[in-house]
């Protein structure tokens, strides 16, 4: 019995040696890929479900990794959370997008100017200074407040806590909107969202990829839509791959929409054609 104990251990040692080396090699290509400039935004754009019209674009990061080509945020995000990376990575694409964005606004000056969603982790939220540099940035790249909106996920508001509301109400003061990201996963109270400053609720998209499907997942959007517009606050549903999904959101008066049904993130060529294409520029 004390071997296989022992051998347990040795394996367990093994493996987290392993996921450190890996997290170490992660952190390292990755910070050398933020000085090389190797990291890319892409945009997708949000709709208004009423009128069709195009309103802004979420941007997404993605890494060129030297050798193995693109790589998707989902394999180095939360290695940056835990490494402290996402700071000044997160600054770099907030810099971007604003930057990006205020170009857009000149080329394609349409009403209500287009705006621009960023993703924006705890981590960065933590940074007591985060909004002084979020103000910063928007004096650099001379992208207007009202045109800036930051996506946090319902899993980081769950954890609520004075100190993260204080940023909330301090970043809302500079005229920036406040997005609830992958909301419905967190598992907060609905009515505990009368307490947050913010401006609309991204339904996630395991909810609206059962839209037309399961009766019961109609019921729950259905919900979420009528207690937010109760509270004077907007939605916007991800993940919108079909026509039937995208008819019945309309139906239950969703506001915006974001998915595969209308475009998948673009690059920054295929965003200007894609502009040009809807508004006739
Ligand atoms: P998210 O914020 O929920 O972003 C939406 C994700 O869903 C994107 O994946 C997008 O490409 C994908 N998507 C959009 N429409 C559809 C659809 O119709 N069907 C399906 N199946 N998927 C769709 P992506 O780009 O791989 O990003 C994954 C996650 O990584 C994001 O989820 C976000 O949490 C995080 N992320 C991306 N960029 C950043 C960033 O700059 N900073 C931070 N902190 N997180 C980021
Ligand atoms: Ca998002
Ligand atoms: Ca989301
Ligand atoms: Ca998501």
């Amino acid at each position: 019995a004390k071997q296989s104990g022992r051998g347990k251990w040795l394996v367990f040692d093994e493996s987290m040696r392993d996921e450190l080396i890996r997290r170490m090699e992660v952190e390292n290509d990755l910070r050398r890929s933020l000085e090389e400039n190797r990291l890319v935004l892409h945009y997708q754009p949000i709709t208004e479900l009423k009128s069709g019209k195009l309103i802004g674009f979420e941007a997404l990061v993605r890494w060129i990794h030297p050798r193995r080509g693109m790589i998707w945020p989902t394999e180095f995000i939360e290695i940056s959370e835990k490494t402290g990376l996402i700071v000044p990575l997160g600054l770099w694409v907030l810099r971007q997008a604003c930057w990006q964005m205020r170009l857009w606004q000149e080329r394609f000056p349409v009403t209500p100017p287009l705006m621009i969603s960023v993703n924006i982790s705890p981590r960065q939220l933590e940074e007591a200074d985060f909004s002084e540099q979020v103000k910063k940035i928007l004096e650099e790249t001379g992208l207007p407040p009202s045109s800036l909106r930051l996506e946090i996920t319902e899993h980081t508001v769950v954890q609520r806590s004075g100190a993260l509301i204080e940023a909330l109400d301090s970043l809302r003061m500079l005229g920036v909107q406040l997005y609830i990201d992958d909301f419905g996963t967190g598992y907060s109270s609905l009515g505990y969202l009368d307490r947050l400053p913010v401006d609309a609720i991204k339904i996630d998209r395991s909810f609206v990829s059962n839209l037309g499907k399961a009766k019961s997942s109609q019921g729950v959007v259905q919900a979420i839509i009528q207690l937010a517009h109760e509270l004077n606050i907007e939605v916007v549903a991800e993940g919108v791959e079909t026509f039937e999904q995208h008819r019945e959101l309309k139906r239950l008066q969703c506001e915006f929409m974001q998915g595969f049904y209308i475009s998948e993130p673009l690059d920054v060529h295929a965003v200007e054609r894609f502009i040009a294409g809807r508004s006739g520029f």
